[in-house]
């Protein structure tokens, strides 16, 4: 399985790292060894003094497909959850800077924490329409809205499977709101999506 990412996906984070709101989604990529289950330790990498959390909806693929069009978009996926997009900034910024790849910085061992997932159908709501929180240490440090997303699930996965082909099991972590931040060894990751506490993280 692979994990697809996107960045800037929502216009108040792009702006708060001084990224342009782009005209078609920035997609990345993290190995199958960057996941967590959900309430497992994440350990501090120690080529990093500066671990980012970024708090986004989940998307699970059900079902194979290429080139599919975003009107049928919604035939492949049916469960959803929250996951933590973990960022070593210090080294993406340096990254960045050289114009060199994000993936030593996003697509580290356990860089994707993943919650417990939810059957969409059984929330009664459009994908588009899921609020979401972030609290570390109890303290709300991301509250989004699906609504909010500069490029909608339907529409990223119409783009991405141009590219590349969508397997069963794949995930897409759609990016992050803002309110990004700093975590240090001892901190607690918990996030709610509507009212149903999904993920929980320890950072070691
Ligand atoms: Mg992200």
């Amino acid at each position: 399985m692979k994990i697809i990412c996107v960045g800037r996906n929502y216009e108040a984070h792009a702006k708060e790292l001084n990224n342009a709101v782009e005209e078609s989604p920035v997609i990345f990529l993290k190995p199958e060894t960057a996941l967590i289950p959900n309430k497992q330790p994440f350990f501090y990498p120690s080529f990093s003094n500066d671990v980012h959390y970024e708090t986004e909806l989940v998307v699970k693929i059900c079902k194979l497909g290429k080139h599919i069009d975003e009107k049928f978009a919604h035939r492949y996926y049916k469960e959803i959850t929250l996951g933590i997009d973990f960022t070593a900034r210090d080294l993406q910024s340096q990254l960045k800077t050289k114009g060199l790849p994000w993936e030593l910085a996003k697509g580290f061992d356990g860089s994707a924490p993943l919650g417990k997932f939810i059957v969409l159908e059984s929330m009664q709501k459009s994908i588009q329409d899921l609020h979401f929180q972030m609290k570390l240490n109890g303290e709300i440090k991301q509250d989004g809205h699906s609504a909010n997303m500069i490029f909608s699930v339907d529409k990223i996965i119409a783009f991405v499977s141009s590219y590349f082909t969508l397997k069963i099991g794949d995930l897409i972590y759609t990016g992050t709101p803002a309110g990004v931040g700093p975590v240090k060894k001892g901190d607690h990751l918990e996030a709610w999506l509507e009212e149903e506490k999904v993920l929980s993280v320890k950072v070691k």
